[in-house]
């Protein structure tokens, strides 16, 4: 085992710094919206920072910024995260990832360390999903899973801010992410008769509006019921006629449901089907639920994530698994790829805002538990490939 090389604290925050201010305002919020002038300036200055560092870097068709050591075969430990960004973001999504992995694969190159022959880095392109005609985001991994690339790369850890309370609340340090939730969507219609809101008495309406409040009201019942660790929104609402002195003939909601796996997406749906028929049927309305778009759940690869939670318990005692309410390119990249997540907190859990922030402290701990996980899933994964190379060829 070779001795693990330490990662230049000053120049991570500092690049950190220099990556902040490609594509920002004078409010210090960033614009790189994939495939903007800024984002293209930031791959570039990727690309061109790599190269200094003699190390080797490409774009692939996508956009994708991948760097590693030159004249090597692989395969590779593939780390990195997005470098665009929402309209007016905040200076770490993404972009931490981005420079912590180009930081990592930096330091074991400099150290001459043997696992330096086996990482990759990238800079993802899209995976926020709002630049004009995006197909939801994700375009730069989703890519990779279709690229024969991909046969080329053992695993895939991703390093990320939190963008939410949980961990400051906890007071952790670190969190390896076991997974990230899959996320489902519903139209719920419901049908009764529009009548006058005055001379109609409760019991002989047939109030469509009743039918789709009720159900909005419920839903967090059923998530905590279904799941304590789900989450539900419904974020639209909306009668017809919409009169103060009509009673709603037509009503529709629109529900959104989060959670870590899919048998608590199914039971979560379940419930929500049978509360609206019952509701349905006590306000005499008729009544229809369709799911309008359904993210699976990812669940990360049991080795890379018991890497990544051994390393964080070496860091610090404040640790604990978290599941990850926002999308990750990670998600569609562990359909073809072992992969895993860790977490820094996020200062009073903002994110897609320019009050995006974390303490250099947080910033510099994960970049050196990334290091530490990538030499370590090194030790624990890369010898079996290997050896399974060597029995196909
Ligand atoms: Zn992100």
């Amino acid at each position: 085992m070779s001795v693990t090389p330490e990662i230049n604290a000053e120049r991570l925050l500092k690049d950190l710094r220099h990556l902040a201010q490609i594509g920002a305002g004078a409010d210090g919020a960033v614009h790189r919206i994939a495939g903007n002038d800024a984002d293209m300036a930031a791959r570039d200055w990727i690309d061109k920072t790599m190269r200094v560092a003699g190390l080797q870097s490409s774009y692939d068709a996508t956009g994708n910024v991948f760097a590693r050591r030159s004249a090597t075969s692989g395969p590779w430990l593939l780390i990195g995260s997005h470098s665009d960004t929402v309209p007016a973001a905040g200076h770490l999504d993404g972009a931490y990832g981005v420079i912590a992995a180009m930081e990592v694969l930096r330091t074991l190159h400099e150290a001459g360390h043997p696992m330096a022959d086996h990482v990759e880095s990238v800079a993802w392109f899209d995976e926020e999903g709002v630049r004009e005609g995006s197909q939801g985001g994700l375009t730069g991994s989703t890519a990779l899973t279709r690229d024969p690339h991909a046969e080329d790369l053992f695993g895939y850890i991703e390093l990320h801010v939190e963008q939410g309370p949980r961990m400051e609340r906890a007071g952790l340090d670190l969190a390896p992410v076991t997974g990230i939730v899959g996320v489902r969507r519903y139209r719920v219609t419901a049908c009764g008769q529009a009548n006058h809101a005055g001379t109609t008495p409760f019991e002989m309406r047939q109030d469509a509006g009743r039918v789709a409040s009720r159900v909005a009201a419920e839903l967090r019942s059923i998530c905590q019921e279904a799941d304590p660790a789900s989450v539900g929104n419904a974020g639209v609402i909306a009668f017809d006629p919409a009169a103060a002195n009509v009673v709603p003939g037509a009503a529709r909601v629109e529900l959104e449901v989060r959670a870590g796996r899919e048998e608590a997406l199914d039971a979560i749906e379940r419930a929500l089907t049978d509360f609206l028929l019952l509701v349905a049927a006590e306000e005499e309305c008729t009544a229809h639920i369709e799911c309008t778009s359904a993210k699976p759940a990812a669940v990360f690869d049991e080795r890379v994530l018991g890497v990544v939670e051994e390393v964080c318990r070496r860091h610090t005692d404040r640790c604990a698994p978290l599941l990850s309410y926002a999308g990750h390119d990670a998600s569609v990249i562990s359909t073809r790829i072992p992969t895993a997540m860790l977490f820094v907190p996020s200062t009073g859990g903002f994110s897609h805002s320019n009050r995006e922030h974390t303490a250099d402290e947080h910033l510099v701990l994960g970049a050196r538990a990334l290091l530490d996980a990538v030499v370590r899933t090194g030790e624990v994964l890369l010898p079996q490939v290997l050896s399974q190379q060597l029995v196909a060829a």
